[in-house]
């Protein structure tokens, strides 16, 4: 299936059923009864997490999208959550790390693809000092390997995502 926003998939009112002829960019609004939908963009926090020698932690995705290539740890941030504990939150289920000096740092928009169906998100990038790196243990399911690293232009270049590279070179640059 070709990917495809997701205010395009809209063919009919959730609330009242009535038929969309025309899926259009944006927000859903329904003329005869007045249901509008938002779609976002959603929020997601990456971390750019430092050791004692101001080098970065990658770890390299096990499954797709973008199945061995590095990335930051990170992920969406739950309903009713801070983007601070959920950084906290998806660094631990990830690495079973803790960090501390979390510090905002850039952010970048970005497109997710689910199976097609295309949602806008914003990533939201934080630097964080790790606490003791040698507790860390990979969730295997989602990962397969780490490094401790100044990235380099390989490595940049062998990035997941886009806006990770950005943060990345961002960090670097800064
Ligand atoms: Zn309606």
């Amino acid at each position: 299936m070709q990917p495809k926003r997701i205010e395009h998939h809209y063919h009919f009112c959730p609330q009242c059923g009535v038929k969309n002829n025309c899926p259009t960019e944006g927000p859903f609004r329904c003329k005869p009864c007045g249901f509008t939908q938002f779609f976002g963009p959603v929020a997601a926090v990456g971390a750019l997490i430092r050791n004692e020698r101001d080098e970065l932690l990658l770890v390299r995705r096990a499954r797709n999208p973008g199945k061995g290539r590095w990335g930051l740890p990170g992920g969406f941030i739950d309903r009713g959550e801070s983007v601070e504990t959920a950084m906290r939150r998806e660094v631990r289920e990830e690495t079973q790390l803790e960090i501390c000096d979390a510090c905002y740092l850039t952010s970048f928009p970005n497109d997710y693809n689910y199976h097609g169906i295309v949602s806008p998100v914003v990533d939201l990038f934080y630097t964080a000092r790790v606490i003791d790196p040698a507790t860390i243990v990979l969730a295997k399911d989602e990962l397969d390997l780490h490094i401790w690293v100044r990235p380099n232009a390989e490595q940049l270049e062998q990035m997941a995502f886009p806006s990770n590279r950005f943060a990345v070179e961002h960090w670097l640059n800064g």
